[in-house]
């Protein structure tokens, strides 16, 4: 029998409409709801819960949340009418983009700047690298990132782990495992399968964002066999999967490590930031803000703009100040 007075501290999983699946410490999930009509819980968020001893026979929750504990980032995304959060507490985004399709510039620097207002740690991935000469144009859009100090990791999501008995050195199997590729080498390149992004995940709490098609599910699927089968699962039990696709879920790799899957963050919507948090998301446009004739500079025509001068003198990358522009002119 459980205590009804008990409070205990959870991390919320998931969230389906108004009912929230937290995990406690034990390792156990619980259905939990809110007090109350409007919730800002959202996943990740560390929350006390009051346990309701018996399920409750409409809904199935065994929990009401109490607090939600201050937090140590929040990621939303916003347009002119609402803000919507998308996952709490995490420390690392990590951007999904590929060899093919093309993926889109700008999405990728709304996440950046984005990270730099959380104070989050960044590393771009780029997978499908096994299509060796699509990776090289995709690796080639990449370098004005790299070259400002981000981290790209080229990986293959279809590469198979390495099976545990063949790690440390020896060899790759050749065979066929599920239609997963063995690591293959690419024009003069050896590419990585997911392995090769697990030690970049050791310690935090990261949360993977990307267009579709850029194998995001492929890759969760390579790191969690078994995540997305439960995720259906509870989905199916709860809403018929309707609610399925927009919303994020949060899986533990291990004590110290989990990874926040949000389908649908196509658009990250930025209408939240103002113009400086853009302007200080572009992080190699530091040491040029306050140098422009005008105070007020939006970098587009002004005569004197210090980001234009450092685009005609090759210290700032073109398209960044371009994708700088549109950002700015169209925060949503
Ligand atoms: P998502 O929309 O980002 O979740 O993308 P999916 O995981 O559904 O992948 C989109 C397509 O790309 C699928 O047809 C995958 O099989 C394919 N794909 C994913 N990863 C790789 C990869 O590393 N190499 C190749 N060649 N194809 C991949
Ligand atoms: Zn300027």
């Amino acid at each position: 029998m459980v205590n009804s007075s008990l409070q205990v501290q959870g991390r919320i999983v998931a969230a389906f409409g108004r009912q929230y699946l937290v995990r406690l410490e034990d390792g156990s999930e619980m259905l939990c709801l809110t007090r109350g009509k409007k919730s800002e819980v959202v996943c990740g968020d560390i929350v006390e819960i009051k346990l309701t001893g018996e399920a409750s026979a409409e809904n199935g929750a065994q929990g009401v949340i109490e607090r939600i504990a201050p937090r140590r980032s929040l990621l939303h995304r916003s347009d002119a009418f609402r803000e919507k959060l998308i996952a709490a507490n995490v420390t690392q985004i990590i951007v999904v983009v590929a060899a093919e399709p093309s993926f889109s510039d700008e999405l990728l620097a709304r996440c950046l700047v984005a990270a730099y207002d959380q104070k989050l740690d960044v590393l771009i991935v780029l997978n499908k690298c096994d299509l060796a000469e699509a990776a090289a144009a995709a690796r080639r859009r990449l370098i004005p990132y790299t070259a400002i100090g981000y981290r790209v990791l080229e990986l293959s999501a279809k590469i198979a782990p390495a099976p545990p008995h063949l790690k440390n050195g020896k060899q790759p199997h050749s065979q066929e495992e599920g239609g997963r590729l063995p690591p293959l080498p690419e024009g003069g390149r050896i590419v990585e399968g997911v392995d090769s992004l697990r030690p970049f995940l050791a310690g935090h709490t990261s949360v993977l964002v990307g267009q579709s098609g850029m194998g995001k599910s492929t890759l969760i699927n390579a790191l969690l066999p078994d995540a997305q089968a439960a995720t259906r699962e509870i989905s199916s039990a709860l809403d018929s999967g309707k609610h399925t696709t927009t919303h994020a879920r949060l899986y533990r790799l291990d004590a110290t490590s989990s990874l926040i899957d949000c389908p649908g963050v196509q658009a990250f919507g930025l209408h939240h930031l103002s113009f400086g948090g853009i302007e200080q998301g572009f992080v190699e446009f530091a040491q040029y803000l306050g140098q422009c004739r005008f105070h007020d500079c939006h970098h587009t025509h002004e005569p004197g703009c210090a980001l234009r001068e450092a685009v005609a003198a090759g210290k700032i990358d073109a398209r960044r100040l371009e994708l700088f522009r549109q950002i700015a002119a169209n925060k949503a």
